[in-house]
């Protein structure tokens, strides 16, 4: 069945945040472990349900009840995938680290490729993708604007960029304790942290079962957060744009005086109603990015937890952080 003579003394943690997955997650991780016993490593599996509201975490313990190396993990309500994949990461032990979807979007046969270019040195390697043909055309266009923006205005590298990664237990080490922002876009922080790092690149493949979970809002709100937790140059705009209006500004004023003096002052209704117009869009956007940005700090003042969990199967209790474990409900 499996390959239990490992070979090295390594362990890897597999992280797979799962979102009513019931359909498809037994057979992914099934897969995920077939090619893990070809790697000659030690392994376990985490999955987190990040509060499905089918059977996902039913069938992950049940996996978990029959083999030890598999963990499962149940939030107590719906705190988005970087929460999920973060509750993975806090519980992982392994030196390295693999984030990888529920529904085989992410092949899982790069997993030998990743953990070869670990063993050559590398601490993070992305896993690129290089087609997006099972995504809509809507999702294209939001990704394709996300990415293009964050990476124009953030100055890091996300294009095509996806979830699945590997990271050495340094990074992850980064990821939990060093950068505890609230508002996470683990793409960005990934790509934020440098080091050594490398690329890998793999065609999406068309989803096991179900759905996508993402709907047009949560992808937005992904991009706000990718955005301004990267750069604060939208706030730049909004001045700049202040500037140009208050030049603007003068002219038309000039203008006014002039007209005024000749005795033709009447004149210019639709300029008026024109500048009225502009100016209060602008004002009201720049009102409005600011807001995001008041938001964010809001959130990260406020310092909730990423993630509760509500029950866990296989994960030894830890009390390293009390905060993200209240109420924790463990079967063991
Ligand atoms: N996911 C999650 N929480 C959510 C949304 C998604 O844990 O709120 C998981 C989902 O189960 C899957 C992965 O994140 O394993 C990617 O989600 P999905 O396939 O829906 O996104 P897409 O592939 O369309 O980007
Ligand atoms: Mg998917």
């Amino acid at each position: 069945m499996m390959n239990l003579e490992n070979t090295t003394a390594y362990l890897l943690s597999v992280v797979v945040p799962a979102y009513n997955e019931e359909q498809g997650i037994r057979i992914a991780i099934q897969h995920i472990i077939e090619i893990l016993a070809t790697c000659k490593i030690n392994w376990e599996i985490i999955v987190v349900d990040d509060g499905s509201h089918d059977q996902t975490f039913q069938c992950i313990s049940e996996l978990a009840r029959q083999d030890s190396r598999i963990k499962a993990l149940a939030l107590s309500r719906n705190f988005g995938k970087e929460g999920a994949m973060l509750a993975g990461l806090e519980h992982s032990k392994g030196d390295v680290i693999i984030t990888i979807d529920a529904d085989l979007q992410h092949p899982p046969k790069l997993i030998p490729e990743m953990l070869n270019k670990w063993q050559d040195g590398i601490q993070i390697v992305h896993a690129v993708k290089r087609s997006r043909d099972t995504d809509t055309l809507a999702k294209k266009t939001t990704a394709y604007c996300i990415n293009k923006m964050i990476s124009g205005l953030g100055g890091i590298n996300i294009n095509n960029s996806s979830d699945f990664k590997l990271m050495d237990r340094e990074i992850v080490d980064i990821i939990i304790h060093q950068l505890p922002e609230r508002q996470r876009f683990f793409r960005g922080l990934t790509s934020w942290i440098g080091f050594n790092e490398a690329y890998i690149y793999f065609d999406v493949d068309n989803r096991l079962e179900g759905n996508s979970k993402w709907s047009f809002w949560s992808l937005l709100e992904l991009s706000i957060t990718a955005l301004t937790s990267f750069t604060s140059l939208p706030l730049r705009i909004i001045t700049v744009l202040g500037i140009a209006t208050l030049i603007l500004g003068f002219f038309v004023a000039s203008d006014a005086i002039v007209s005024l003096i000749q005795g033709q002052a009447v004149s210019g209704f639709a300029t008026t109603i024109i500048s009225l117009l502009l100016i209060g869009s602008f004002i009201m956007i720049s009102l409005g990015i600011i807001g995001e940005y008041i938001a964010k700090i809001y959130e990260e003042v406020k310092a909730r937890p990423h993630y509760l969990i509500r029950a866990s199967v296989g994960v030894e209790r830890r009390s390293r952080n009390a905060k993200t474990h209240t109420g924790d409900q463990h079967f063991n």
